[in-house]
């Protein structure tokens, strides 16, 4: 059984990220999603908001699976007995950080590989932060995003439309 960790913050999920899901979805027995804390990137969305997300939106494919993760990817990876992690590559801007990234992982693990997937040309001036500057001045996200996640960024921008997250606390 042949099995690829598709890791990412999926702040919130696009259909870029759906898009290269797919396409890893036809060439491997199964695809675990992998949706990362990444608590220091300070996420619009809770973990447990994104893999609610993530799951809605991959519920089609049968061969997918939503989980989350901590820590190092690629003690994630072995835990799950895989050896391939799938990325997305939309232009040059993203080659030299996920460059870094996988030869990075290599080193901590040398019986991982990386594999990059192209999305479909229109995707690939999609972001997950661009969707959030869209969706914050009231744009319409709707091409860009599955139905639910277009919802919840609504939701979102309408409790705070600034930043989109409940008032900060004013300490002292
Ligand atoms: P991270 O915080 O790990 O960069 P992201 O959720 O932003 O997580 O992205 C996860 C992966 O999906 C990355 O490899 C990124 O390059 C890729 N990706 C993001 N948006 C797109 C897109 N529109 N098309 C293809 N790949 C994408």
């Amino acid at each position: 059984m042949r099995t690829a960790i598709y890791p990412g913050s999926f702040d919130p999920i696009t259909n870029g990220h759906l898009d290269v899901l797919q396409r890893a979805a036809r060439l491997f027995d199964r695809v675990i999603i992998a949706v990362a804390q990444s608590e220091g990137k300070h996420p619009l969305f809770p973990l447990a908001e994104r893999v609610a997300m993530v799951k809605a939106a991959v519920a089609h494919l049968p061969n997918v699976k939503t989980d989350s993760f901590n820590g190092l990817l690629v003690n994630y990876v072995a835990s799950c007995k895989a050896h391939t992690v799938v990325r997305g590559l939309r232009a040059v801007s993203d080659f030299e950080f996920e460059f870094q990234l996988a030869l990075m992982n290599r080193k901590l693990d040398e019986n991982i590989e990386t594999i990059f997937m192209m999305p479909k040309d229109t995707y690939t001036f999609l972001s997950s932060r661009i969707v959030k500057e869209i969706a914050r001045f009231g744009g319409d996200v709707s091409l860009f995003v599955p139905a639910h996640v277009q919802t919840a960024l609504q939701e979102k921008f309408r409790s705070n439309p600034v930043t989109g997250r409940p008032a900060d606390k004013i300490s002292g």
